[in-house]
């Protein structure tokens, strides 16, 4: 059994500065990949507000990608997983996608929770 090596490197939170020393398997690691690494260690309010942000987006799209998987072009979750960060961020309130008169797809923010729906022969609602 090998342990994968470590090494120190030093990060730097970009909403407060904070710097942090983090352990990655990585030599040369990308400033993107030190950045995501310094907001998840992060305590203050803009590096909880993403995490809580990326957690919920994660769990939405989810979510999307298992309620139109079948029976529905994959266009649809195509669509709209990535109308969720704008959602969040308050850019949009509603992005809906209507296949025909018996199908649409919609989700929404309500500020605290996404609301997926999917109207089909059947309707079904989830709050995450
Ligand atoms: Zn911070």
């Amino acid at each position: 059994m090998s342990n994968p090596e470590k090494h120190v490197h030093t990060a730097v939170c970009p909403f407060c500065g904070q710097v942090t020393q983090i352990e990655l398997e990585t030599a040369e690691p990308s400033d993107q990949s030190l950045e995501a690494a310094a907001v998840k260690a992060c305590e203050c309010g803009e590096a909880v507000l993403l995490r809580r942000k990326q957690a919920k987006i994660a769990d939405a799209k989810d979510c999307i990608t298992e309620k139109f998987k079948s029976g529905v072009p994959s266009c649809v979750a195509e669509l709209l997983a990535p109308a969720l960060k704008y959602l969040f961020d308050g850019a949009i309130d509603e992005i809906s996608i209507k296949i025909n008169p018996e199908f649409t797809g919609k989700v929404a923010f309500t500020g605290d929770n996404f609301t997926i729906e999917r109207k089909d022969v059947l309707k079904t609602r989830e709050e995450i």
